[in-house]
This record gives C-alpha cells, structure tokens and sequence, in this order.
C-alpha cells in the first residue's frame, strides 16, 4: 500500500457543531514518512490514541492545553481514501467545520486530488488468528484479523429505525453522504452539557419516534446505522495508519471505539507507536 498525499492546499470552513464558532481550516500535503498531524495556535498534534483528549459526542484531539474538536468525519474520509501524509492547520475557530454533518464535502474535495507517494505505509494489521473485544455497559466492540477492511455496525434503535445492520466492505459512497444524528428528546441534554451550539437542521438528522425532523428526509433508509460506521472509520484513523482487518459494532459510539482503538494500539502498534515526523 503506497502512501498517500493531496496535490494541493484544500480550505475548509463553515460552523463547528459543538462550539458553534465559524471554523477556517487548511488541508496541506506533505512528504513521504510524515504522518498525519493536527496544527493549531503553534501546537503540532500527532494524529495517535494517545492524544484523545475527550469522546463525548466527539473525538477530539489536544496537546499543550491546545484541542481541535470533532475530527471523526475528517478522519474517516482521510482513512477511507487512505491519505497518510498531511497536516491539518486550524487557522480560525478550533473545531474542525460539520458541512452537512456528514463527510461528503470532505470526501468530494479530497478525492480529486489524492496522489501516491513512491514509499509504502505498513497498514496496521492484528496478527493472524487473533481477536479484541471491548465492552461497556450494552455496547461492544470486536476487532478481527483479516486481509480486508470491513466493517459492520449493528444498531438498534428505540423508533423508526429499529434493529439494522450494515457491513461496509470498500464502497465509500455508501457511507460518506450520511449525516450525523440525534434523538428529539435528547437536544436538551446536549445543549445543557454546553454542546449542539452550531447544530440544527442543514447538518444534523433529528430523529423522532415516527420518523426525522429534517424536511427532505433520509438520504439512505438507514442513514444513522451508516453514519456509525463512518465515525469507526474515523476513529479508527487515530491508530495513525490505514487498518486492516473486521471490526463489528453492536451499539457502539465514541467511547467505546476509542477504548478499542487504545487496546489494538497497546497490543499491537510496533515499538514506539506507529506516529512519525
Ligand atoms: N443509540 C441507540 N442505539 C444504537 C446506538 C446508539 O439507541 O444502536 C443511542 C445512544 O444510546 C445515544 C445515541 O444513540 O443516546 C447516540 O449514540 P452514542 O452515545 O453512541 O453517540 P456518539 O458516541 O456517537 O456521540
Ligand atoms: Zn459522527
């Protein structure tokens, strides 16, 4: 698998879901062996479990006191088009913009200019044969060997949506356009904890009992069922290369992705970590 880059500059901006401050950002390329990094106000952040600093509706990553907020759906277009050579400089705001609440503008953007590098990355992979599980409370997370990259998320619902499962096996078009989501009963918990400044209807499905709020509907019958399997993707990222392998979801979130990924990281991610620059 060769590394990945982008031919050129790409800006980002529009409001920030949490804090809802406008948020400027800057998608630069950079050379072989560099990894992916965060920037923001002079404080370089390796993209590495070891820098989640909060998975409470987002992951978000810090250092030095300095944090950039909701990086999931960037990172999982990133992982998802496997670009494994750029820095992300937040120039304005400190939270990477929601668009549309789901990774479409991202991807739309990024993928015309995706570009190999001449030197391979090393995917991180589970040796042959083996098996991680993680559990909290009524979610769980399974991480398997395997040459592919599949991932399966099986939810259930307390409304319309019910019991669904969806396995992505490559197709990024299936889970790019879905958007982020939450329940109708749960926006006044959300905005209690400080949280949902910049949300509203253009970025966010709102789900109730019968059906969603948002006027032109679902854009996949199961779109928050997709929409968990793109924020796996993204927090899969923070192992800080491409992975290889299947991980199946029952019901999981932030948290729990992120105690999966620090597991798969302590086990497995060679001496040192996998972060370099
Ligand atoms: N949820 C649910 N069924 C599922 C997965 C999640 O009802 O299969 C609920 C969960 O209880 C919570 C909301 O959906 O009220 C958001 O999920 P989560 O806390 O996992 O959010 P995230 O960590 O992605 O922000
Ligand atoms: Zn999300």
């Amino acid at each position: 698998m060769k590394q990945r880059t982008i031919l050129e500059d790409v800006v980002l901006e529009g409001v920030g879901i949490h804090t809802g401050e406008f948020a400027r950002v800057i998608l630069r390329p950079e050379p072989e062996d560099h990894g992916i990094f965060f920037y923001r106000s002079g404080v370089r952040i390796p993209l590495s479990p070891e820098h989640v600093v909060n998975t409470f509706h987002s992951t978000d990553l810090g250092s030095e006191g300095v944090v950039v907020k909701t990086v999931e759906h960037l990172l999982s277009v990133l992982h998802l088009l496997r670009i494994t050579n750029l820095t992300v400089e937040v120039i304005e705001g400190e939270e990477i913009p929601i668009l549309d609440g789901s990774g479409y503008e991202f991807y739309k953007k990024l993928k015309a200019l995706v570009t190999d590098q001449s030197e391979e990355v090393q995917p991180f992979r589970l040796p042959e044969g083996e098996e991680v599980e993680v559990r909290h409370g009524n979610t769980r997370l399974v991480a398997k060997s395997c040459p592919c990259f599949e991932i399966t998320y099986e939810g259930e619902f307390p409304n319309f949506i019910g019991s669904r499962k969806f396995t992505f096996r490559g197709n990024a078009m299936e889970v790019v356009l879905a958007r982020t989501f939450c329940f109708d009963h749960e926006i006044e918990y959300i905005k209690k904890n400080g949280l949902g400044k910049g949300g509203s209807l253009e970025n966010t499905l709102v789900l109730g009992r019968d059906g969603v709020y948002n006027r032109s509907g679902l854009r996949y019958e199961d779109e928050p069922v997709r929409h968990k399997v793109l924020d796996l993707i993204g927090d899969l990222y923070l192992l800080g290369v491409p992975f290889k392998g299947k991980v199946i979801s029952y019901r999981g979130g932030h948290f729990i992705n992120y105690q999966l990924v620090r597991e798969l990281y302590k086990r497995y991610a060679p001496e040192g970590g996998v972060v370099r620059g």
